[in-house]
């Protein structure tokens, strides 16, 4: 059997790790996984049965998490794309992210996938894939982050404010920092990769460079 090429891209909220994880999954012909996702599916169920932590917690085994073979994420068997990416689950999710059980539960699926994957998330390259053969941090200056997550938002008509979507950002970056269960930090092998002025043309040379030099 051929090697399994492992592709960590973690950073803050909105850095835009997938669009460059979905590009360079394709250029390399292989799969792009979307670990928020999973978080998200995770926060939609608890906020439709309406539960707290502690109920979430037990019903922790009901809970599906998969991905169709489209790549779409689902819930229960069910796509759930487009519900996971509304403001509220949005507001939950940083919060069900921080339930040891639920990260547990999601980090063992990730680790479980059988063939060559780029995966972006926050705890790729340190937890789920530890020895992954490229690691890439992701920043951008928050401006910018929101103004294109609140382009994103605007253009599927939802009607949210810039202000808002800035907080979200803000405050799901500093959960996600300062949890105490696997908290977002670069892999002390990582590549800070700043895409605040490069198109997606620029960071996926740059991408394809970086991960070249490490076969
Ligand atoms: O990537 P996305 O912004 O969709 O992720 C949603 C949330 O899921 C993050 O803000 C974070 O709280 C959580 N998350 C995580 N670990 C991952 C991926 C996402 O804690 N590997």
């Amino acid at each position: 059997m051929s090697e399994r090429i492992q592709i960590a891209i973690d950073g803050h909220s909105s850095t835009g790790k997938s669009t460059l994880a979905k590009a360079l999954a394709k250029h390399l012909g292989i799969l792009y996984l979307d670990s928020g996702a999973m978080y998200r599916a995770v926060a939609l169920y608890q906020m439709r049965h309406n539960l707290n932590d502690q109920e979430l917690i037990e019903q922790l085994d009901r809970v599906e998490v998969s991905f169709n073979a489209q790549n779409a994420i689902c819930l229960n068997g069910v796509v759930v794309e487009n519900e996971i990416r509304k403001m509220e689950v949005s507001n939950k999710v940083s919060g069900v992210a921080q339930i040891p059980e639920v990260r547990r539960k999601l980090v063992e699926l990730q680790q479980k996938v059988p063939q060559s994957v780029v995966m972006d998330g926050r705890d790729i390259g340190t937890v789920v894939f530890p020895s992954a053969r490229l690691k890439l941090f992701m920043t951008a200056r928050t401006e910018i982050r929101a103004q294109r997550r609140y382009n994103e938002l605007i253009a599927k008509g939802d009607k949210v404010s810039l202000e808002e979507v800035l907080e979200n950002l803000k405050s799901r970056d500093f959960q996600d920092e300062n949890r105490d269960t696997d908290p977002l930090r670069a892999a002390a092998d990582a590549i800070y990769f700043d895409n605040s002025d490069l198109s997606l043309d620029q960071q996926l040379e740059k991408a394809i460079q970086l991960y070249q030099e490490r076969v």
